[in-house]
């Protein structure tokens, strides 16, 4: 029995590996269902029955179940990385480039971008991920080994990388993120050349993680900014409170909405299959299973992670 201190309910003692167990029978009808990102075809050929689910607290403890050792492509996931970067690097100014509104578009629609001249709804859709990569790129020499670094120190495993044939594979088929940089471009909203910022941005999205490695690597979004492991601020707390924000309305693509109702957690989803959600002063908890629902989420995960806070009451609600 684990005890568990929310400041959202009563300090609950909950058997964790015995909800994350209960989860999986629970969601097991639904793996393997859903479409696998084909669109990338480096993506296509992941295998759709895949589970597993991890749960990283405040204490130090990792809970894990299903395929949890697995590595697995973060893809949007990636999105909070250079957040946290870019906020680091330009601070306040971020938002004269990138906006902090739902999009309610498909996280690769070009219609938005014209309409408001070039300032991206949100740093979570395509558009804004490449403005956010263009800061992190203007502000450091090497930012692919600066995002590996932060990624590799968060989540304390120094054998993460980016997976090169994936990052090639994107780029390959890449049309559609080549149409939103080039547009960015002349609304003068990238700084350097489009090609150096969708190469950042395809190796950012390639970084291959396991669900255990994701939710060590969030967890500091759950400690006000403070790592876990050594307590050294990674981010200020005002900046842990716009991020979380920003994945509560934006995070789960078009399907934000359903998705506080649903989980009512801060959460970031990726094509790959992943979810991350952050239980503020408690926890982190991932899912991965890479069938995606219509809207681009995990269909088997956004259920577990519904059925997870249904189960343990821990929701920011
Ligand atoms: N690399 C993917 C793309 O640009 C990321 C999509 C996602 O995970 O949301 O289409």
């Amino acid at each position: 029995m684990t005890p568990i201190r929310s400041q959202y309910g009563s300090s609950a003692d909950l058997d964790i590996p015995k909800v994350l167990a209960r989860i999986h029978e629970e969601v097991r009808p639904l793996i393997g269902q859903g479409k696998v990102a084909s669109y990338i075809p480096r993506l296509a050929c992941v295998p759709a029955n895949r589970f597993g689910m991890a749960v990283a607290t405040l204490d130090g403890a990792l809970y894990t179940e299903g395929d949890t050792d697995e590595l697995f492509s973060i893809q949007s996931i990636s999105k909070v990385f250079t957040l946290n970067l870019a906020l680091e690097a330009l601070g306040s100014d971020l938002w004269k480039r990138v906006g902090r509104e739902p999009s309610g578009n498909a996280f690769n629609s070009l219609v938005q971008l014209e309409r408001e001249r070039g300032i991206p709804r949100n740093p979570f859709i395509n558009a804004g991920a490449h403005v956010i990569a263009d800061v992190v790129l203007s502000h450091t020499s090497n930012a692919r080994q600066k995002l590996l670094e932060f990624v590799r120190d968060r989540a304390d495993n120094q054998a993460i990388i980016m997976d090169e044939e994936v990052a090639i594979s994107e780029r390959d088929a890449g049309f559609r993120n080549f149409a939103l940089a080039n547009f960015l471009r002349s609304f003068n909203n990238i700084e350097n050349k489009v090609d150096d910022v969708l190469d950042f941005y395809f190796h950012q999205c390639a970084l291959q993680m396991s669900c255990a490695d994701l939710a060590h690597a969030f967890l500091h979004l759950a400690n006000g900014g403070i790592c876990q492991r050594s307590g050294e601020s990674v981010i200020k707390p005002d900046r842990v409170k716009r991020i979380n924000a920003l994945m509560m309305t934006c995070g789960t693509y078009d399907a934000a909405g359903e998705f506080a109702f649903r989980v009512g957690l801060p959460a970031k989803s990726g094509v790959g299959g992943g979810i991350v959600a952050v239980v503020p002063s408690v926890m982190t908890v991932v899912v991965w299973s890479p069938g995606l629902d219509e809207k681009g989420n995990s269909l088997a995960g956004a259920a577990a992670l519904g059925r997870f806070t249904e189960l343990t009451g821990l929701s920011i609600f």
